[in-house]
């Protein structure tokens, strides 16, 4: 058997190499390092697969998160509210920018932001909900846009694990981060759609906003040398261009390996007394389905029996790697801790933190590692 690793980068490009390299030799070449070509046509191509207006690309997936919020005009004082279940990114460039992150609760099944915990949360200082895809699925995108209208503030989408998912929306399905008023994603190398470095993109089908942004990601610049408002700097590089415009075409292709891995995990592991399977959008469970409802980021199981550290350790002995994504809820985290809030809020989040393990999962998994891994599993938890 391979060895078994929790994201596979280097199989991946080994099945892509020829194309990678004669790209990334050609912009050597060319040295249009910065704004070349690959970017503008990266950016044209990944608006045509999301079916969003505007693609601005950026450094990363955080840079991404906070220009999205400056663009939105957002004020020291803002409310925003957003889930204590995510990676830290999401809250620290709220803080960061001085506006009040409300860090609200979430879902047992989807780990993703618990609406009525938002609607609960909404104060008239309250300027913008920041649902997170957690994991590869999408957040309840009508229930959270029905908050935001009813309220009038704005969604942004956090879309950094969840590139290529359809959120069903309205009864229909709808590519993640093409639903709110503006969202982020990032393309480190282990997301969906990694790149070979640090990357990251803003989508928006606002024309205004999308004007307002493409200045803040260049110094705030509209015209060369006339800075109307503080900018950053922050680009997406040609060379990750290249990488990313080789790997979209193949994204539906990951997309469907991982949730095939997925699917053989929870069929092996169902049914198991002391393990939760990952709750899927009903329409990802049909035999043969071609849908992207979930295109996992992670594989997160909720381990039940107070065994899943002993899991960890277990798996590791075994020569399979696994994560705790996420082990601290953000309201507890040093940064983040404030008196507003109180433990009887977060039930879900405290919980989960002591449960879940996400497996390995990536694009070259094979069905000898699956069948071990699940195998291990069981043999441990029985
Ligand atoms: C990865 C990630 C980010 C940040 O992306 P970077 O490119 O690493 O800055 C933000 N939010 C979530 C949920 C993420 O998983």
């Amino acid at each position: 058997m391979r060895k078994i690793q929790m994201v596979d980068l280097n199989g991946q490009y080994q099945s892509i190499k020829e194309e990678i390299n004669s790209s990334i030799a050609q912009i050597l070449e060319t040295s249009a390092f910065i704004n070349g070509p690959e970017v503008q046509s990266f950016q044209k191509e990944l608006e045509d697969y999301l079916g969003v207006k505007h693609v601005i690309p950026c450094a990363n997936g955080t840079d991404a998160l906070q220009i999205a919020m400056m663009g939105l005009g957002l004020k020291p004082g803002d409310e925003v509210i957003t889930s204590d279940f995510t990676f830290a990114a999401t809250v620290e460039v709220i803080a960061l920018l001085q506006l009040t992150p409300v860090l609200v609760d979430v879902e047992p099944d989807t780990f993703n932001i618990d609406t009525e915990a938002i609607e609960k949360a909404i104060t008239p200082k309250t300027k913008a909900i920041v649902p997170v895809h957690l994991f590869g699925q999408c957040a309840n995108m009508d229930a959270v846009m029905q908050i935001a209208q009813k309220h009038n503030v704005y969604v942004i989408e956090d879309n950094a694990q969840a590139i290529g998912a359809d959120c069903t929306y309205q009864g229909k399905p709808q590519k993640a981060g093409t639903i709110g008023h503006v969202s982020a994603t990032s393309f480190f190398p282990s997301k969906n759609l990694g790149a070979y470095g640090d990357g990251g993109a803003i989508f928006t089908n606002d024309d205004d906003l999308a004007h307002v942004i493409r200045g803040i990601v260049n110094h705030g610049m509209y015209k060369r040398y006339y800075h109307d408002v503080v900018g950053v700097n922050s680009r997406l590089d040609s060379m990750q261009a290249a990488v990313l415009r080789a790997k979209l075409p193949r994204l539906n292709g990951y997309n469907k390996k991982r949730r095939e891995a997925a699917l053989k995990y929870s069929k092996a592991l169902e049914g198991q007394p002391n393990i939760l399977t990952p709750k899927l959008a009903s329409c990802c469970t049909a035999e043969g389905s071609n849908c992207n409802c979930h295109v996992f980021h992670q594989y997160t199981l909720r381990v039940l029996n107070g065994k899943r550290d002993a899991l960890v350790d277990h798996l590791n002995e075994k020569g399979i790697p696994c994560g705790v994504y996420y082990p601290i809820p953000l309201h507890s985290q040093k940064a983040y801790k404030d008196e507003r809030y109180h433990e009887v809020d977060f039930e879900v989040t405290n919980q989960l933190v002591k449960e879940v393990i996400s497996l390995p999962m990536h694009t070259e998994l094979d069905n000898e590692q699956i069948d071990y891994i699940t195998e291990t599993i069981i043999k441990f938890i029985e």
